[in-house]
């Protein structure tokens, strides 16, 4: 099964059980644009403000796992940040990364992706709802 017309797999992708079970269905909302971010909540009109809290950027999912100037450092520890820089949406970065890497990448890829995944958006939130100036490293 593949989402949105594409040749990767999402959903082997997202429910490998090396994954950890809550990053699996973060990641299953995040691919979906389920999770709420900013930009999300300003739609449901929970919030007035789209923006990220760091860069003047509509916080979607986007910015915040992709652009955000606060998760450049970690893509650049990947050496995959360029890749992050030009990629439009987190669904497509995750699968045009995979070709690039070898195949011992490609297997530890998916949790090295959520893992960072996931504490990018917590940061993010701490950011948010504790106002703190939680990083990423
Ligand atoms: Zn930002």
């Amino acid at each position: 099964m593949s989402m949105r017309g594409t040749r990767w797999s999402a959903s082997t992708f997202v429910w490998n059980s090396i994954i950890q079970k809550k990053n699996r269905i973060f990641l299953w909302l995040m691919f979906w644009d389920r999770l709420n971010t900013n930009a999300n909540r300003t739609k449901k009109h929970w919030t007035t403000d789209p923006f990220c809290v760091k860069c003047p950027a509509v916080a979607s999912i986007t910015h915040i796992i992709l652009h955000c100037s606060l998760v450049d450092h970690v893509w650049n520890k990947l050496d995959i940040k360029q890749m992050a820089l030009w990629s439009d949406d987190v669904f497509y970065f995750v699968g045009r990364i995979i070709p690039h890497f070898s195949h011992q990448r490609q297997a530890t890829w998916p949790i090295c992706f959520a893992a960072c995944a996931q504490e990018l958006w917590s940061a993010q939130n701490q950011r948010i709802f504790e106002n703190s100036n939680t990083t990423v490293s």
